[in-house]
């Protein structure tokens, strides 16, 4: 397996239609390599949202996933702890911030992105 091969493998999505995940409020939720779409809200999972999905899988990747999971839990928190809303602490977590940000123009997207944003 050459290296093309390997980085190609490492765009692969896989998109999981369903019925429990992510919870009502949101319309997919990434763990690359899957992306869960809830199936009463896969109307509302347009182009905007997958390149949102995919600024996502980027950042697992980018922080070896557990990196990610563990940071944006604690970002969540922190959100929490400055008295932010749960929704409110949700759209400020770093992650999110970037995401939101360069769902529409993903390719001008950096590596470590996140980095540039605080709550
Ligand atoms: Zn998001």
């Amino acid at each position: 397996m050459n290296l093309a091969t390997v980085s190609k493998y490492f765009s692969i999505m896989i998109i999981i239609r369903n019925k429990i995940l992510p919870s009502k409020e949101f319309v997919s939720l990434t763990l690359w390599p899957f992306c869960f779409v809830r199936e009463d809200r896969i109307n509302l999972f347009s182009n905007r949202c997958k390149e949102h999905a995919n600024i996502h899988a980027e950042q697992q990747k980018e922080l070896l996933f557990i990196g990610f999971y563990i940071l944006y839990i604690m970002y969540y928190i922190r959100g929490l702890y400055r008295g932010y809303a749960f929704h409110e602490a949700y759209v400020r977590n770093p992650f999110e911030m970037e995401a939101f940000e360069y769902e529409w123009s993903p390719s001008a997207r950096i590596k470590y992105g996140w980095l540039k944003y605080d709550i």
